[in-house]
C-alpha cells in the first residue's frame, strides 16, 4: 500500500487537474461540461477491474459511478459523493489564476492549492477518489460495498445530476450511508477542540408572489392601485420582518464552537437578545449564524409592469426562502402571510417556485455506526475533540438521499489554520484555496472511516 504522503500527493495532483478542467456551472444546461472531469476520473480508475458507469444528464453533463463490492451482501453500503462542477468566478477579485490549480507557499510557509473548487468541493471529490482507489488497489475487502459517485450539476440544484440519478438509477448509487460536503471544521476554544460535522441542511421554500393592481394612465398616479408600489411595500416588509429565532441544541453547539467572548455567547443563545448580538458580530459571521437559527426570506427578483406610461397592474416577486430542519412548506406560507399583512394579502397569490417542494428534512440521526466511525476517525487527528452535528445553510445533493433512508453527513477534515468564517467565505468567494495539510487530513480521514465503519 502507498504511504499516506504519496496518497496526499495523488490528491493534490488530482485536485489541480479538476480545477484546471474548469467545469463552471452557471446554471444553463450547456455550461458545466463535467464530462471532461468524469472522463479524467474514469481514466484514474482504469485497470482496477471495477464496473464504472458514466451517466449523462444532458449533452456533456456526465456523472460517474463506481462500486467496489463488499464481502457481505447484507452489510450496509457506503457512498462517497463529490460534485465535479464549480461556480463561476470574477477574475478581478483573485490574487492568483482561479483555474491555474497552482501550488503556492505563502509567507508563513503554508502551501495551498489555489483555484475555484478548492473547497467546494473538488478537494473532497479528489481525496475520495484517491482513498477509494487505494483501497481497491490494495485488495482490501470490507463487508459493505463502497460506491464512488462523482456527480455533475450540484451547483444548479442537481437537476442534471443527483436528482434524476437517484430517481432513475438507484441501483447504481444505492447506499445506506453517504459522505459528502462539507464538514470537519475544527475550532479550538475554552472547552477544547470542537469539530463540526453536518448532518442536516436547510430546506428550499422559494415563493413567487403575484401582486395584482389596476392599470391606468401613468400621467395620473394619484390614488391608483399600482401593483409595483404594493410589491415594493412587500419587499420592505420581507426584508424587515422579525422572524422568531430557533435556539436549539445544534445552534447552541455551533455557537459554543465559535469561541466567542462569554457575554456574546450568552446573548446569542438568548432568544430575546440574539438579534442585538448578531448585529454586533462581524458581518460574515453574523450572516451565517443568523441563517443557522432562522427561517430566512430573501427577496431577490421582481418583474413588474408593461410600460413607462402605464400604471402597473401586475408584479411578480420571487423570494428565496430557506427552512430550518423539520420546518414545513405550510410554515413558510403562514410566515409569509403574516409578513405581507392583512392590508396587502387580498392583492396577492403565493405559489411555490417549483411544484411539490418538500418539507425540510429533519436531518440524519447521529446515533449511527457511521457517526461513531467518523467521530473516531476525526479523533485520530484531533484527540479529545468533541464532534458535534451541524447545519449546512445551503442545499446539497445529500437531500436526494435522505428521503431514501440513507444516513448522510457532510464531512472532510481541515487543518487548524483556517478559521470557520474564513473557510465559509471561500465557498463561491474570491481566492478559493485549500492547504495541503487539510488535503492530507481528509485523504486519511476517509480511510480511517472505512477501517471503523463495519467493525
Ligand atoms: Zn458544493
Amino acid at each position: 500500500m502507498a504511504t499516506p504522503d504519496s496518497l496526499t500527493g495523488e490528491t493534490v495532483e488530482l485536485l489541480q487537474q479538476l480545477i484546471r478542467n474548469q467545469c463552471v456551472n452557471d446554471g444553463t444546461p450547456g455550461s458545466g461540461q463535467e464530462e471532461v472531469s468524469a472522463r479524467l476520473l474514469r481514466d484514474e480508475l482504469d485497470g482496477l477491474g471495477l464496473d464504472v458507469e458514466m451517466i449523462e444528464g444532458a449533452p456533456g453533463r456526465s456523472s460517474l459511478v463506481a462500486r467496489y463490492e463488499g464481502t457481505d451482501p447484507d452489510a450496509p453500503a457506503l457512498c462517497l459523493m463529490g460534485h465535479t462542477d464549480v461556480v463561476p468566478v470574477t477574475p478581478d477579485g483573485w490574487r492568483n489564476d482561479p483555474f491555474g490549480g497552482e501550488l503556492i507557499t505563502d509567507a508563513d510557509g503554508v502551501t495551498e492549492v489555489w483555484g475555484r473548487g478548492a473547497v467546494d468541493m473538488l478537494n473532497l471529490t479528489s481525496s475520495m477518489l484517491v482513498t477509494f482507489r487505494d483501497v481497491v488497489r490494495s485488495g482490501i475487502r470490507y463487508p459493505g460495498d463502497i460506491v464512488y459517485f462523482a456527480v455533475a450539476d450540484e451547483e444548479a440544484g442537481g437537476l442534471l445530476g443527483a436528482g434524476p440519478i437517484v430517481h432513475r438509477n438507484w441501483d447504481l448509487v444505492q447506499c445506506d450511508y453517504l459522505l459528502s460536503e462539507y464538514g470537519g471544521t475544527p475550532t479550538h476554544g475554552r472547552d477544547g477542540t470542537t469539530v463540526l460535522v453536518t448532518n442536516s441542511e436547510k430546506g428550499l421554500g422559494g415563493r413567487r408572489i403575484t401582486v395584482h393592481g389596476t392599470p391606468g394612465h401613468g400621467s395620473m398616479p394619484y390614488a391608483t392601485d399600482n401593483a409595483l408600489v404594493k410589491a415594493a411595500a412587500i419587499v420592505s416588509r420581507v426584508a424587515e420582518a422579525e422572524i422568531t429565532p430557533r435556539i436549539d441544541e445544534m445552534f447552541t453547539d455551533r455557537v459554543r464552537a465559535l469561541d466567542l467572548p462569554a457575554e456574546t455567547e450568552a446573548a446569542l443563545l438568548d432568544p430575546g437578545r440574539v438579534a442585538d448580538a448578531l448585529a454586533a458580530l462581524p458581518p460574515d459571521l453574523a450572516r451565517n449564524t443568523h441563517s443557522c437559527c432562522h427561517m430566512t426570506f430573501s427577496p431577490n427578483l421582481l418583474d413588474a409592469g408593461t410600460k413607462t406610461n402605464t400604471v402597473a397592474d401586475k408584479a411578480e416577486l420571487y423570494v428565496d426562502v430557506r427552512l430550518l430542519p423539520g420546518e414545513t412548506q405550510a410554515d413558510v406560507d403562514r410566515a409569509l402571510r403574516d409578513i405581507i399583512g392583512p392590508d396587502l394579502l387580498p392583492s396577492v397569490e403565493i405559489e411555490m417556485v417549483y411544484p411539490n417542494m418538500r418539507d425540510a428534512d429533519p436531518g440524519s440521526p447521529t446515533d449511527t455506526p457511521l457517526w461513531d466511525a467518523l467521530a473516531d476517525a476525526i479523533r485520530m487527528a484531533y484527540p479529545e475533540a468533541r464532534v458535534v452535528p451541524s447545519l449546512v445553510t445551503g442545499a446539497t445533493d445529500a437531500r436526494y438521499f435522505r428521503p431514501r433512508g440513507t444516513v448522510a453527513y457532510g464531512a472532510g477534515l481541515l487543518s487548524s489554520g483556517i478559521p470557520l468564517e474564513e473557510f465559509l467565505n471561500r465557498f463561491h468567494g474570491h481566492n478559493e484555496r485549500i492547504d495541503v495539510e487539510s488535503l492530507a487530513l481528509t485523504t486519511q480521514l476517509w480511510r480511517d472511516v472505512l477501517d471503523r465503519l463495519w467493525t
